[in-house]
């Protein structure tokens, strides 16, 4: 048990009291409507889809497929384990129709030991009939939906090329909470223009909200992407975080989170070819290991 703040392991508990549960992510080939011209075109600027797309998931493969990869992955070291079906690639809520959805989302539930969705997805691409459906799916097993959304500055969500605004996303946290789904949210610590102290505001802001759980990690330059050939041009100019300023940074996040929401990660870890800044050599655990014994020292 984490003493210092929630965490995932702590919320996964919660939810899935008694069982042991990894997440298998799945790519649905559901596209992105940032990239397409639904809602915007060129994506937003940091993103490379693939530098979070584990090597098991490949695109094509059939989901039911993926999940039976994913679980030989796993289960040889723990048979007894059970699954989340995570479908983390791109939009998780963007498709020709809710019948697409459901169809996909029926492939993942039939698969033995599945025991939950966790559905990641934009602010401003769950529609009534969508929540309709996750919500019927809540009633038989948890449904919990992880929201892009990086910042509360609507300048900043301008800047970086995301294509909804902050009430989207109060209203689709709100619309999902309201239906007794758990919300996960996903934010973004050093983008262009944003302070700390701009960060801990969309902490703050993100906290008011109805969720469940916080997942913030450091800005990643990726290799090839917008972002990095604006960099290159002269056009942006971020000052990476060194570590020791990003782990001062998560001491103060953890600060502002309330006991009951659990923070899921602090650290991005695309492959660190695709990377070219900042460079910090450091695994997830290691920073864990590293931010909690700050935490014990300061006795927090
Ligand atoms: S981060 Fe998500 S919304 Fe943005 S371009 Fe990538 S897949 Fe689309």
């Amino acid at each position: 048990m984490n003493p210092y703040y929630k965490d995932y392991s702590a919320y996964l508990a919660e939810r899935f009291p008694g069982v042991k549960v990894q997440k298998i992510s799945v790519n649905a080939g559901l596209g992105c409507p940032n990239r397409d011209g639904t809602i915007g075109t060129g994506g937003c600027i940091y993103c490379d889809n693939s530098s979070f797309t584990p090597a098991y998931c490949m695109a094509g493969d059939d989901v039911a497929i993926q999940l039976e990869k994913g679980k030989d992955f796993f289960s040889h070291k723990y048979p007894e384990m059970k699954y989340l079906a995570y479908f983390q690639s791109f939009t998780g809520t963007y498709s020709q129709g809710v019948e697409e959805l459901r169809v996909l989302y029926d492939k993942a539930i039939a698969i033995p030991d599945v025991v939950g969705l966790i559905i990641g997805t934009r602010p401003d691409t769950l529609p009534d009939e969508v929540i309709d459906l996750l919500s019927e799916i809540n009633d038989r097993l948890p449904v919990i939906v992880e929201i892009g959304v990086e910042t509360s500055d609507n300048d900043t969500l301008r800047l970086i090329n995301r294509n909804h605004t902050w009430s989207d996303v109060v209203s689709a946290v709100r619309r999902l909470s309201g239906r007794g789904i758990d919300v996960g949210v996903h934010l973004i610590a050093g983008l262009p223009g944003e302070n700390m102290e701009r960060t801990l505001q969309s902490v703050r802001d993100v906290c008011r909200l109805p969720i469940s759980t916080i997942k913030i990690h450091q800005l990643q330059v990726i290799r090839g992407t917008l972002l990095h050939k604006a960099i290159s041009q002269g056009k942006i100019n971020i000052e990476p975080y060194t570590l020791e300023q990003y782990l001062k940074l998560c001491i103060m996040i953890i600060e502002e989170v309330p006991r009951h929401i659990a923070i899921e990660r602090f650290l991005a870890s695309a492959p660190p070819q695709m990377v070219v800044a900042p460079q910090w050599g450091i695994k997830n655990y290691e920073f864990v290991n590293k931010l909690r014994s700050i935490l014990a020292r300061k006795n927090l």
